[in-house]
């Protein structure tokens, strides 16, 4: 909607944020209106780290930004291939561009697909995107998705044990090592507590 030209109603995705990011130009008629540009948070990790409990545990606070589970997409659009994914991430990110216009930026959940926020068309709409990872202990993390999420299924425990490694030792996107957040042995007042602060810091700066 923010992106819709109030003077020829142009929807194309065709266009241009201002370097200050400050106002948005329409291409068709050289309109230009104002918007307001903020960070995109993504709150990420495998399977059973506890993303989604620490998004809730968000939700009853009085806090600056808006905790979001992308997982209700999956209901809604296709999911298979890469081109999916990148439309998942458009879907996600103009969402956010909208609700953001509110004063308060978005944090999602999302466990995979990372790399395609940052080959959107919606990217110029933000002034950065920001990663943290929720990781912890090869047991601590078997045990979650035994005990917590009922998997029993082994390949999907290694791959997240592959992935939860991921993180914590490589864990780059577009250049930029993501956060992470060791959540071993913390319960889930400290782990909200630890994403509200990575947050604010972030928008007070
Ligand atoms: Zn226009």
């Amino acid at each position: 909607m923010i992106d819709l030209c109030p003077q020829c109603h142009n929807h194309e995705w065709n266009k241009e944020v201002t370097p200050d990011k400050q106002q948005i130009t329409c291409p068709n008629c050289g309109h230009s209106w104002n918007f307001k540009a903020m960070p995109l948070f993504i709150l990420t990790g495998c399977s059973g780290v506890g993303k989604t409990t620490t998004a809730m545990e968000l939700q009853q606070r009085d806090i600056n930004f808006i905790p979001m589970d992308a997982d209700f997409l999956y209901n809604l659009m296709p999911h298979e291939t890469d081109e999916d994914y990148k439309n998942m991430a458009e879907q996600i990110m103009s969402l956010s561009k909208d609700i953001m216009q509110s004063g308060k930026p978005l944090l999602w959940t999302k466990a995979g697909a990372l790399d395609c926020f940052e080959e959107t068309y919606h990217l110029q709409f933000f002034t950065k995107i920001y990663y943290l990872a929720l990781v912890c202990s090869d047991k601590e993390l078997e045990k979650r998705m035994r005990e917590g999420r009922k998997i029993s299924d082994l390949n999907w425990i290694t791959s997240s044990i592959d992935y939860n490694q991921w993180f914590m030792e490589h864990g780059i996107i577009s250049g930029q090592k993501i956060d992470t957040y060791d959540i071993t042995g913390k319960d889930v007042h400290e782990v909200a507590n630890y994403v509200q602060h990575w947050i604010d810091e972030k928008v007070e700066a």
